[in-house]
């Protein structure tokens, strides 16, 4: 499939998972591991979904999911492409949901064993206690999302969290660029005061950093806990409205060990297959494409 649309008929999804077993094949690689894809509780999904197809994160840019199926195939979908490790990214947009979440995603990985157990969080009274009690459940990695969240990482409410994470070193995917679109709390700086006052905290930088990408990779080259996830980054539909600077490309060399591959799935907007011929267009060598797709999650949950 050369053109990023998305697959449409199960014709295409079979020569799309041809296409991605050949990919990591290719790199005598045992199959992916993404650390960023969406599995929730199927009402959440449900509105996201007509949040995608209503205005969209980006005003007048079309969004078709790519994988809109039931959770069983969904699932089945995603082991048929050889991704042996996966996330269950669930995020809260308001108060007393997270903790929710979290028991509907400790049951999740109970029952699927190649799901990374996933947690989140939510500037709240109970917070730090809940998120203790994910970690001592077994929780293997949280999701913040700044932007759907609309607080600050930085909110008093949160501060017991980010210790008791960074004591853990749990990794955090978090989402705080400003893309597609920014938010109130979104960027580096924040991150920057968070990170001076938890120098420790294991985030992964959702996206890149999309569209502050340089601010994020002084951060990661300032703190050495701090990864970047590849999800949607470089492909033609990010490019297009964000595109990675070319000067940074030599800075992803000597990151090598802390970026990440994710996939979004099933909420993007073009083939999966697309995200990783996005990452091995960049040039960077097939070490670096092993490392991503596989290496470093690897080494990073054991
Ligand atoms: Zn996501």
């Amino acid at each position: 499939m050369s053109r990023a649309e998305p697959p449409r008929s199960g014709a295409e999804l079979a020569d799309e998972t041809e296409g991605i077993v050949a990919f990591w094949t290719e790199l005598s690689l045992p199959g992916l591991f993404d650390v960023h894809t969406h599995f929730m509780p199927k009402n959440v999904m449900d509105k996201v979904w007509s949040y995608f197809d209503s205005a969209g994160p980006l005003t007048g840019s079309v969004w078709p999911i790519s994988y809109r199926f039931a959770e069983e195939q969904r699932l089945e979908v995603i082991r048929g492409f050889g991704v042996r490790h996966f996330t269950s990214m669930i995020y809260p947009h308001k108060p007393a949901m997270a903790a929710w979440l979290n028991s509907w995603a400790a049951d999740f990985a109970a029952r699927t064993p190649d799901c990374l157990h996933t947690a989140t969080f939510y500037p709240e009274d109970g917070a730090t206690e809940y998120v203790e009690q994910a970690l001592t459940s077994g929780a293997r990695i949280f999701k913040s999302h700044i932007q759907v969240g609309n607080y600050s990482p930085n909110d008093p409410l949160l501060d017991g969290v980010w210790g008791a994470l960074s004591d853990a070193q749990a990794p955090v995917v978090i989402h705080c660029g400003s893309g597609p679109a920014p938010g109130t709390h979104t960027g580096p700086e924040p991150i920057a005061a968070l990170l001076q006052r938890f120098p420790e905290l294991p985030l992964i930088i959702a996206h890149m950093g999309m569209p502050e990408y340089g601010d994020f990779l002084d951060l990661a080259d300032r703190y050495r806990n701090v990864r970047l996830d590849t999800t949607m980054s470089f492909t033609d539909f990010s490019e297009a409205s964000a595109p990675f600077p070319k000067h940074e490309l030599p800075r992803l060399v000597d990151l090598q060990d802390r970026i990440l591959f994710g996939s979004d799935y099933p909420n993007i907007p073009y083939p999966y297959l697309h995200a990783l011929q996005a990452v091995r267009r960049l040039d960077l060598g097939d070490d670096w494409v092993r490392a991503v797709c596989w290496g470093n999650g690897a080494a990073l949950f054991g």
